[in-house]
């Protein structure tokens, strides 16, 4: 592809739209493996220029009643549904998901704009009349300034969706900083909240790697940090975006262990870990990359796998490695691969692989089971397949992962809860989405008031 024909990756500071003149990094189409953007590396320069506009944009926005920023959210909801199919086909072609799972995460990402209108009644505070005698006391939730969200390659829509809205409705101001390879989405979903009625310095959008994110993390103008990635990286942005004064929320990787129990309904079962293994070619961190079977379970259930668990004694039942599609000899593929007997202490057990690799580790009990997957660094999610509702008790009591499915492979929440990743997977105290959301966007203000009696109170009685 000619540079002519590249997807235009523009910066957006300020209300304006800006055609960098920086150097870009290759965005590709993994379907094809064509180069089909370049997505511009920004650094302190540009980020302080979009960090300066949405300070400047705040005291207006902070001000604008919250039902007025719900309604900017009810046009840009419609608008979303209307580019529907535009949204999803470029989720698509810069991620590599196919079209059905690009609908399923915009439809998750159209949820939480559903959520941000609802905010006025989130925004609610508490009262408590007679404290004291003649004292009363108020709780106000008030924005905290310019906030910024950090997101990954996996769900171009999603996350940064996930992010902004909520930010936004809580009357902050908003830096977004999407993944360098997935950049396009986000110029679409920007536009998109521009037609809605976005003001000027709202919303800004920078691009780059890891001289834009430092930027972000030491700007002094900086008041919050979401971000969504790989752990290493989460780890740093918290320890990072903390040290210099930020408060941060950081969802980091998974290692998400689902127990499948003897009575399992087995076809169904079947159906649901081939969906959370494979489901987005694996990239994603709510993927159901380890089943624990337990006893007889294993035998009714197809295992496998790639170099390095081979090496350390697992056995290869279904190999994904070299699927070539003739159609597209340049497309970055790799099958479904399934490795059976696999141990807790191999690397394959252990990291996140990110890929359609399902590993099957041999369980005597649900008590090795719940021992195993509890051994991970990580804490994202844990499924059991049973129909056993004391297995399924016992299971959901003592598995340490903050999101937890019983029958269902892929727990992920929906907008209205909160994305309660544990351990490696997050690093923080406010997670995303629903009611910690709000909390992570707002400070609260707490107000004791007191009234004389005596002569004030004649003046009314007059
Ligand atoms: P990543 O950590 O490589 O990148 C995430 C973001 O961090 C990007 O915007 C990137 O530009 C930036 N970044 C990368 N390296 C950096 C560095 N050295 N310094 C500063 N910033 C840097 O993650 P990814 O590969 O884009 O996404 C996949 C990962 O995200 C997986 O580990 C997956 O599990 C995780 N993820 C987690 C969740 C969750 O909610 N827990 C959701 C989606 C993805």
């Amino acid at each position: 592809m000619t540079a002519a024909t590249l997807t235009p990756c523009p910066l957006f500071i300020n209300g304006t739209w800006l055609r960098p003149s920086l150097v870009g990094t290759p965005v590709y189409n993994p379907s094809t493996g064509d180069i089909i953007a370049e997505c511009p590396v920004g650094g302190a320069a540009e980020v302080n220029a979009a960090v300066e506009a949405a300070a400047a944009a705040f005291p207006a926005w902070r001000e604008t009643p919250a039902v007025e920023r719900a309604r900017l959210f009810f046009r840009y909801r419609q608008l979303v549904e209307q580019n529907f199919d535009r949204i999803c086909q470029c989720v698509s072609r810069e991620h590599g998901k196919t079209l059905a799972e690009a609908r399923g995460s915009v439809y998750r990402g159209i949820e939480n704009i559903e959520y941000a209108c609802g905010v006025p009644s989130l925004l609610f505070g508490d009262t408590l009349e007679n404290l004291a005698r003649s004292v009363d006391c108020e709780t106000l939730l008030q924005p905290l300034g310019v906030c910024v969200g950090i997101t990954p390659f996996n769900f171009p829509a999603m996350v940064p969706l996930w992010m902004f809205p909520l930010a936004l409705a809580c009357g902050n101001t908003f830096v977004l900083k999407p993944s360098e390879k997935v950049p396009l989405t986000a110029v679409l979903m920007i536009e998109l909240l521009e037609k809605a009625g976005l003001p000027k310095g709202v919303l800004n959008l920078v691009h780059g790697g890891r001289e834009a994110v430092d930027a972000l993390l030491t700007h002094p103008k900086v008041r919050a940090i979401s971000f969504v990635g790989s752990s290493p990286i989460a780890k740093y942005i918290y320890e990072t975006g903390t040290r210099n004064g930020k408060r941060v929320q950081a969802n980091g990787g998974a290692k998400n262990f689902i127990v499948v129990m003897p009575d399992a309904d087995m076809p169904k079962t079947v159906e649901a870990l081939s969906t959370a293994a494979f489901g987005c070619a694996g990239e994603r961190c709510m993927a159901g990359s380890t089943a624990l079977t337990v006893g007889a379970a294993a035998d009714r259930l197809l295992p496998g796998l790639v170099a390095s668990g081979e090496k350390e004694g697992a056995k290869v039942v279904c190999d994904g490695r070299g699927v070539r599609l003739p159609e597209a000899p340049r497309g970055f593929y790799l099958g479904a691969t399934i490795i059976d007997q696999v141990s807790p202490d191999m690397t394959l057990a252990r990291e996140e692989v990110f890929g359609p690799v399902l590993n099957v580790m041999r369980m005597d009990d649900l008590d090795a089971a719940i021992e195993t997957a509890n051994r991970s660094a990580f804490g994202n999610g844990a499924a059991i397949f049973t129909r056993s509702g004391g297995a399924a008790r016992e299971f959901k009591h003592r598995v340490k992962a903050g999101m937890v499915g019983i029958n269902v492979g892929v727990p992920a929440t929906m907008a209205m809860f909160s994305f309660t990743g544990w351990d490696d997977s997050f690093y923080g105290d406010l997670h995303i989405q629903g009611r910690e959301a709000v909390q992570f966007y707002t400070q609260q203000k707490v107000i004791t008031t007191r009234w004389f009696g005596g002569e004030v109170d004649d003046v009314w009685k007059k």
